[in-house]
């Protein structure tokens, strides 16, 4: 029998808590009307599509490592986290501890901006692809003869529309938004994004990560603040490389995805479904993970 630890929470089932969504990782729960209750499983997604099983323990990362930047940011913008400690949250989230401690976020309900506001250091994914078709990136001309994963001289915001379930998002010119979310959030979403993102870049660089790009996701609450919302800077919403290594001319490796993406392509797999994935793929790759966390926290993971 494996001990509890070693499983995988794929799905968390909180039946007295009202259902929102299951995200392709998150299950967002409502709480009351101020509150919600996210909660990270341990299911992996690689291409957009979940594998069968999933990574023990990835979930409670991926919490610990938003939580972490959370505080690291709080004086750049206000964010949406209330508390990760399951002692702080009502009695009707704490009922459901044992599925919840370590991997929970208690989080302030807001009206989220249909914006992904991703900034990007480096030239990679999306935005590599456009460069080498047009010679832009959100339709904004950039010079020519960039190599693909080179060194903005400054961090670009390029933000996205936020598609609805299973849609992609689409990269949209910063242009666009005074008229998707009004002249005053649009500035101040631009500044607030490039700020978190140069803050937490130049402190992961020096503990050995560059974080490449980034997406972050806002909110406003109800006195039409600007609140930082979502989960933030994991190697979910962004790509993670070694400093080690890092060399422009080509594509990076994956901090974390790197073995799931290279089991995938040796199956051949077609993307019209999950697979399962051996131990020897969750296990490297929770270990990247741990890695990850230690690396930019200094200490160990609470699994
Ligand atoms: P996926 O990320 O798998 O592509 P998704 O974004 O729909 O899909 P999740 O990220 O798991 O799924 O779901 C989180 C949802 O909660 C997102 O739609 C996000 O915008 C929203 N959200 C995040 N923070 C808040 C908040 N404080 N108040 C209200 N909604 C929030
Ligand atoms: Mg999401």
């Amino acid at each position: 029998r494996k001990e509890e630890n070693d499983m995988a929470l794929t799905n968390t089932d909180c039946p007295d808590l009202k259902l929102l969504a299951r995200g392709k990782v998150r299950d967002l729960y409502n709480v009351d009307d101020k509150t919600l209750l996210f909660v990270a499983t341990d299911r992996i997604s690689a291409f957009d599509v979940v594998m069968k099983n999933g990574i023990p323990g990835k979930g409670k990362i991926l919490t610990q490592i938003s939580d972490f930047w959370f505080d690291l940011l709080k004086d750049v913008v206000p964010h949406h986290l209330i508390t990760c400690n399951v002692d702080e949250m009502p009695a009707a989230v704490q009922k459901y501890r044992e599925q919840i401690e370590g991997r929970a976020m208690l989080v302030k309900k807001l009206k989220i901006l249909p914006v992904e506001a991703i900034v990007r250091g480096y030239i990679s994914g999306s935005a590599w692809v456009e460069y080498t078709k047009k010679g832009t990136m959100c339709d904004m001309p950039l010079p020519k003869g960039l190599k693909e994963s080179e060194e903005f001289p400054a961090p670009v915001f390029t933000p996205s529309t936020k598609a609805e379930m299973g849609e992609h998002d689409e990269n949209i010119n910063p242009d666009k938004l005074p008229g998707m979310i009004g002249d005053r959030l649009a500035k101040e979403l631009e500044e607030v994004a490039i700020k978190l993102y140069t803050k937490a870049r130049n402190y992961a660089r020096e503990k050995g990560i560059i974080i490449a790009d980034t997406k972050f996701e806002f909110g406003v609450d109800a006195d039409d603040n600007l609140v930082l919302a979502d989960e933030v800077l994991t190697p979910d919403s962004s790509r993670f490389w070694p400093v080690a290594g890092y060399a422009p001319g080509r594509g990076q490796p994956s901090y974390d995805k790197q073995y799931l993406r290279d089991y995938l392509t040796s199956i051949n797999f077609d993307k019209s479904a999950g697979v399962e994935l051996p131990e020897s793929v969750t296990d490297n790759t929770m270990a990247k993970y741990i890695e990850a966390f230690t690396i930019l926290t200094g200490r160990k993971p609470t699994l």
